[in-house]
């Protein structure tokens, strides 16, 4: 096994060595064993993150990682060995439980910038608990299931991307109805540019993740990356090259790029939607993002619910229950034959 050298030292409180870790309340490091909060960043060095960089797709990328499977660090607190995987950055030591993060320096694609945590354990926690609370079809068990897990914090790798598509476009649409119904072409041409466009960066962000909680998010809240932002939060590094991040996540581009042509179009009934694209001035950035994640299983089928860490925005994954789902559609439909009743009743009028 390969051996690294992670840096712990700027993990360490000034005043009493003690191990420090980020709380996202003091949105600094907090030794565990004196309780003095120290900023994570220089000052000098809290400058804006949110700087873009330009793609070349013809330039031959050589920040490539070559990472071994597993590599191991050698804790400076207490001499325990901290395992790290491939795609692990943060790491606590199963010795002594200080944090240990890899540095922007360490081998593989660089994270650039990340927004820390803002909400903390005890709020997503909240946040979970109230989402399935609320949920007007879950079970009644399902409650007391959700309050034994615990939320657990995970920095995810995301793209952001910028283009300016250069789009010529071909469809179908349909006028008139019944006997005049008819079924036209169009084509046209329209340039469309998509800033700030978020991608998932790992298989591990699942649409629950991206769509559910972090569709936006503010650029000028990102911060450069620094170890002490992970410091106690398992963070994922960034793995994909840029090409491979594009070619990822190339189908829901597509999506939007279809939804924007009938936009264009503006008739009804648009189908059988082709187009060709020239995009161009791609810009990036790598980034990580804060989730708290608790996950739960309900009749042996693990479920997941996902906060977060910058808002507290809660989404899940949650079973219904056949029984107030059918008590449920009852009172739907006690309502709407109430309405239709109101309403037949003032149409004879
Ligand atoms: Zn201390
Ligand atoms: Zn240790």
């Amino acid at each position: 096994m390969e051996t690294l050298q992670a840096d712990q030292t700027s993990l360490q409180c000034p005043n009493c060595a003690g191990q420090c870790l980020f709380s996202p309340k003091s949105q600094a490091l907090d030794c565990q064993s004196c309780g003095v909060s120290h900023p994570v960043l220089d000052p000098a060095r809290h400058h804006d993150a949110s700087g873009e960089f330009p793609f070349d797709p013809d330039s031959v990328q050589s920040d490539a990682p070559q990472l071994t499977k597993e590599r191991a660090h050698q804790c400076q607190a207490c001499g325990g060995t901290v395992i790290f995987t491939a795609r692990n950055l943060s790491e606590r030591c199963p010795y002594c439980d200080g944090a240990v993060v890899l540095g922007k320096q360490d081998r593989g694609y660089r994270t650039k910038a990340l927004i820390p945590f803002q909400a903390d354990a005890d709020f997503a926690q909240s946040q979970a608990q109230a989402w399935v609370k609320a949920r007007i079809a879950a079970p009644n068990d399902l409650s007391a299931i959700v309050a034994k897990g615990r939320v657990a914090g995970l920095y995810a790798p995301f793209w952001t991307f910028d283009s300016s598509e250069a789009l010529e476009y071909w469809a179908m649409y349909t006028t008139g109805s019944g006997d005049n119904r008819r079924t036209k072409k169009i084509k046209g041409r329209m340039d469309i540019h998509f800033n700030d466009l978020l991608m998932p960066a790992s298989d591990h962000v699942t649409p629950l993740i991206r769509d559910g909680i972090l569709h936006d998010f503010t650029p000028s809240d990102l911060r450069p990356y620094d170890p002490g932002f992970l410091a106690g939060f398992a963070a994922e590094r960034h793995h994909q090259s840029i090409q491979e991040g594009l070619d990822a996540n190339e189908a829901d581009k597509r999506v939007l790029i279809r939804n924007r042509i009938k936009a264009h179009i503006n008739k009804s009934g648009v189908h059988n939607i082709n187009y060709q694209t020239d995009a161009s001035g791609i810009h990036y950035r790598r980034i990580l993002l804060p989730v708290w994640i608790l996950h739960y299983t309900f009749k042996g089928k693990p479920m997941k619910v996902v906060v977060s860490g910058i808002d507290g925005r809660t989404f899940g994954e949650r079973p219904f229950s056949m029984f107030k789902l059918a008590a449920y559609s009852a009172v739907i439909s006690a309502a709407v034959t109430a309405f239709g009743l109101v309403w037949g009743a003032t149409g004879m009028l």
